[in-house]
């Protein structure tokens, strides 16, 4: 399959004022630091790590919401970093997101008919008869009923209104679609049925996925390959069976063990397994030396202090950065 979106050595640093009275310094949060990673046409790519990890970062780089601060994108085989607002507008047809919060991301005033024409106005559509019938097709589309059209946002449930959200996101038929935790604020029960209908309108209406999520339990239904992040970095990435089956990098190993399991004996191993890694996630700002990993790792080597692991790929597809890796 060829890559639909590739990216080479991105690198997105916000400036922050942490010490800035004492010292007059700004120190740079590395929140995405030296990412490459591609996706395939019709792929899902999962994207996993704990909150703050840089993953809704990455996400929004790819797609030029937010301007990266080195590397490259290219969409299609075309760089688009550095694109100028006016081709980057025409990219943005075909690059989208589906936010996590489904009660913020729409507008309270807006009908769901006008937050769903939205997108199609910004481009340039007429606020007519066709424009009408394509915001109630793409409603049909996600399932809610074609009297949705002229009711708010806060008369739908939090599934409902995360339907709203996709049907806006997809109305401009992208052809890859950001998925920044679309289901983690919706009740268990609903999850599911929001992940199978991604799945549907991804056949139907042939998209390509960056799906990304903080456990790994969520992405394991959807993705076809499941990039792991941790402090700005991609540690590991392998087709999906192959990482579930052998994860090498000792913090998938612990993500792997802290999805929950059926079996109380399965249990306890993963309590066990989550124990050894117990402890916070240390600050973007401050990254340790070395393996970012090396703070929380059991399986810690003097080098891991000061020399940060090169990706490996050990098998053909499944790449790792680990110094007990190659
Ligand atoms: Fe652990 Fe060292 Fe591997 Fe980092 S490089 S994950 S600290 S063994």
């Amino acid at each position: 399959m060829s890559a639909l979106i590739e990216a080479e050595a991105l690198e997105k640093h916000f400036a922050s004022g942490e010490g800035a009275l004492l010292s007059r310094r700004t120190r740079k949060l590395r929140a995405v630091d030296g990412v490459s990673l591609s996706i395939a046409h019709g792929e899902t790519l999962g994207l996993v790590g704990e909150s703050g990890c840089g993953k809704s970062t990455l996400g929004r780089l790819l797609i030029r919401l937010i301007e990266p601060t080195a590397g490259t994108i290219h969409f299609e085989g075309e760089e688009i970093t550095g694109l100028p607002a006016k081709a980057l507008r025409e990219k943005r047809r075909a690059m989208q997101i589906i936010f996590q919060d489904p009660y913020g991301a729409l507008n309270p005033r807006m009908t769901v008919e006008d937050i769903v024409m939205e997108p199609l106005l910004i481009h340039g559509a007429k606020r007519d008869a066709a424009t009408r019938d394509r915001v109630s097709e793409m409603l049909r589309l996600v399932g809610l009923p074609r009297h949705s059209r002229d009711r708010f946002p806060h008369e739908f449930s939090g599934g409902q209104r995360q339907r709203i959200g996709i049907a806006r996101a997809l109305v401009l038929r992208p052809k890859l679609v950001v998925c920044d935790e679309p289901v983690s604020a919706l009740d268990v029960s609903v999850q599911a049925q929001i992940v199978n209908l991604l799945q549907d309108l991804q056949e139907e209406l042939r998209l390509t996925y960056l799906f990304i999520a903080h456990d790994l339990s969520v992405v394991k239904h959807i993705s076809n390959r499941v990039a792991v992040m941790y402090l700005g970095k991609i540690v590991e990435i392998a087709n999906k069976g192959e990482l579930y089956a052998n994860p090498l990098h000792p913090y998938t190993q612990a993500l792997i063990a802290a999805v929950p399991v059926a079996h109380p004996a399965d249990r306890a191993s993963a309590r066990a397994a989550r124990a050894r890694v117990s402890g916070d996630v240390p600050s973007a700002l401050h990254p340790p030396t070395g393996c970012r990993f090396h703070t929380r790792c059991p399986h810690v080597m003097a080098i891991c202090r000061t020399v940060g692991p090169r990706i490996t790929e050990p098998s053909h597809g499944h790449e790792v950065a680990c110094h007990l890796v190659g």
